[in-house]
């Protein structure tokens, strides 16, 4: 006699590793279901780790890596049990439900999550010029307070803008030299690990 389904006692079966993922941002997690299957339990568990997986696979720096290898994985499997007949009646369970194809699942959408996220990151990287790059003749404003500032750079045009740079001291946190400059009202001073420069700053 051959194998018969782990899940449901039907046979024909075959042997196979169905995987899925689930990435907890710090912690991951393999998941694992071994067979034998039968070919409607085999391509249920495939349908469910995989659109499992699709939701909860990319929190995490490595899983984003390692959840669409554990995908693809799983497309062995699916073939092997695509390729064996339907279980014979009279199994002692009842195979599982194998629903709808993936790609008629709402969690199909979880291929997405990666690319909006990427997308996200360069989004709030171009809209946000933050003053390390800011040059002499450039505007900013400050959204926070005096003592917490929040200073971005900003179009001299646009109505936001409060001061202009009238002189940038490199390597300095030292405000006083920017009396240099003449109609000097304010100044940003900024340190950030090896980073220290500071921005001489006049009313629009
Ligand atoms: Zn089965």
């Amino acid at each position: 006699m051959g194998l018969q389904c782990r899940f449901c006692g039907s046979f024909p079966a075959v042997e196979a590793t169905v995987r899925g993922h689930q990435g907890l941002i710090i912690l991951m997690r393999f998941l694992k279901l071994q067979g034998p299957f039968c070919r409607t339990c085999g391509i249920a568990t495939v349908r469910d780790m995989t659109s499992k997986s699709l939701w909860q696979g990319w929190w995490g720096i490595g899983s984003s890596i390692i959840n669409p290898i554990t995908m693809l994985m799983n497309i062995g499997p699916m073939q092997k049990f695509k390729s064996l007949p339907e279980p014979a009646p009279g199994a002692p369970g009842r195979p599982m439900d194998p629903g709808k194809p993936l790609f008629r699942r709402p969690a199909i959408l979880g291929l997405l999550l990666p690319i909006l996220v990427i997308a996200a990151i360069v989004i709030a990287n171009l809209s946000t010029t933050t003053t390390s790059e800011a040059a002499v003749g450039q505007c900013v404003v400050n959204n926070g307070t005096a003592d917490d500032p929040d200073v971005k750079v900003v179009d001299c045009t646009s109505s936001e803008a409060a001061y202009k740079i009238i002189g940038k001291l490199d390597d300095s946190t030292d405000d006083s030299q920017c009396d240099q400059f003449e109609g000097v009202e304010a100044s940003y001073t900024v340190e950030r690990g090896s980073t220290k420069y500071t921005l001489c700053l006049a009313p629009v």
